[in-house]
C-alpha cells in the first residue's frame, strides 16, 4: 500500500473511532511492542525498515504513557500467570539485539517519559568493537563505491585497485584487507579514512549503517540497569534460531548468555526473546530448557495480545516498524492490523 493510501486508510479508522473501540475491548490483554532500532532521523533507507525515527518513537512513548497503562515485562509475566492484578490497557515495550541506539536515542526518551522497557541481548556482540569491523568497512566501501578505482598509498608509492566490476570488487576487496592487515592499527585507520574520502557519499551512509548496527558495550547495558527503568533479558549469545540447534547448542546458548548478563550486571537474568521469533524457530524442547535454567517467560513474534493464562514461553508481541504514519502504529498497537492480516490470508 503507498504512503498516502496508508495515510486516508488508517487515519479514516482512527476517525470513525474504531482504535479506541478495539482497545476498549481487548482492555484486559496485555500488549507488548517489540522495537528494535531507534535512530536519531534516520532516512528511509531499505536498512532502516526496521528502525523508527526519534520523533515517532517519542510519540509513541506518550500515547503508552497517556492512554495505557506502561508496566515492565517482568510485571506483565506476573500479570498473565493470575499472580498480579493486570490494569485495563497494559503495555510492555521491549527492544531485540542490543544495539547502541537504543541506549543513545530511545533510553533518554524513555527516561523522558518515565516509561519502563526490556532490551534482549545478543551476549556476543555487546562490547564487540573487534578487527572484524574494519574488514566490514573496507567492503562496504568497495560495495557501495560507483567509481572505478580506488587509489592506495603503498610502500613503492601508489596502487591502484580496480573496482569497476562485481568481480573486480572482489579482488581489490581482498588484496586491500589483506595489505591492510600487515599494518598498525592507527595505520589502518588512516588508510582507510583515505579510501572513505575517495568514495563521494560515502561518509553519511558509513555514519548510517553505523548508527542502525552498532552494539551497546556492558557499561552503557549497566548505566540504564542503574536508572531503574530498564531490564535485560538474554537473546541467546549468537542470534542463532533455537530450532536449528542441536539440544547441546541450545542449551549453551541459553546458559552462556545468561551467566554473560548475571556476572555483568550482577543481579539474575529470566527474561529471553526467541532469535526470529516465529511459530518455527522454537520447539518445546527449548521451552523446556529454558524453564530447568531458571528463565520465567520466553516473548516470541508471534503477532497478537497476552491474554491471562497465556503460554508464558510463547508470549506475544507486535513488531513496530519504520512509518512516518501515526495511525498505522495505532492500527498495530491495537491489534487490529494483525486481524486484517490473518482474515486476508
Ligand atoms: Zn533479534
Amino acid at each position: 500500500m503507498s504512503e498516502l493510501l496508508k495515510t486516508v486508510f488508517y487515519g479514516t479508522m482512527q476517525a470513525t473511532g474504531l482504535f479506541d473501540l478495539t482497545r476498549y475491548l481487548n482492555r484486559k490483554n496485555g500488549l507488548i511492542l517489540t522495537y528494535h532500532g531507534v535512530l536519531e532521523t534516520g532516512t528511509e533507507n531499505y536498512v532502516n525498515r526496521n528502525c523508527v525515527s526519534r520523533e515517532m518513537f517519542d510519540r509513541q512513548v506518550r500515547w503508552v504513557k497517556e492512554k495505557c497503562n506502561p508496566v515492565s515485562v517482568s510485571d506483565m509475566v506476573q500479570m498473565i500467570r493470575g499472580k498480579k492484578h493486570m490494569p485495563p490497557n497494559a503495555v510492555a515495550i521491549t527492544f531485540d539485539d542490543g544495539f547502541r541506539n537504543n541506549y543513545k536515542v530511545a533510553f533518554p526518551v524513555l527516561k523522558k517519559h518515565n516509561v519502563p522497557a526490556t532490551i534482549f541481548i545478543t551476549t556476543d556482540f555487546i562490547g564487540s568493537k573487534g578487527e572484524k569491523l574494519w574488514t566490514e568497512r573496507i567492503d562496504s566501501i568497495i560495495y557501495s563505491a560507483t567509481i572505478r578505482r580506488l587509489r592506495l598509498p603503498t610502500e613503492n608509492g601508489e596502487d591502484l585497485f580496480d573496482i569497476s566490476t562485481p568481480e573486480n570488487k572482489i579482488k581489490s576487496s581482498d588484496k586491500i584487507r589483506k595489505y591492510l592487515k600487515s599494518k598498525s592499527r592507527e595505520e589502518r585507520e588512516q588508510h582507510i579514512v583515505e579510501l572513505e574520502r575517495q568514495i563521494e557519499g560515502m561518509r553519511a551512509f558509513i555514519d548510517e549503517m553505523d548508527e542502525r548496527y552498532d552494539f551497546m558495550d556492558w557499561d552503557e547495558v549497566n548505566q540504564m540497569v542503574e536508572s531503574g527503568i530498564i531490564e535485560i533479558g538474554s537473546h541467546t549469545c549468537s542470534h542463532s534460531i533455537l530450532s536449528t540447534l542441536s539440544d547441546e547448542q541450545v542449551h549453551s546458548e541459553l546458559l552462556n548468555s545468561k551467566m554473560a548478563i548475571e556476572a555483568q550486571l550482577n543481579k539474575p537474568c529470566t527474561l529471553f526473546s526467541y532469535p526470529n521469533g516465529t511459530q518455527n524457530d522454537f520447539k518445546k524442547r527449548d521451552k523446556k530448557i529454558l524453564q530447568k535454567l531458571g528463565y520465567e517467560t520466553a516473548l516470541s513474534q508471534i503477532d497478537g495480545l497476552n491474554k491471562v493464562g497465556e503460554d508464558i514461553y510463547a508470549l506475544k508481541r507486535v513488531n513496530i516498524v519504520r512509518s512516518p504514519n501515526f495511525p498505522f502504529f495505532l492500527s498495530k498497537a491495537t491489534g487490529i492490523w494483525g486481524k486484517i492480516k490473518r482474515l486476508a490470508n
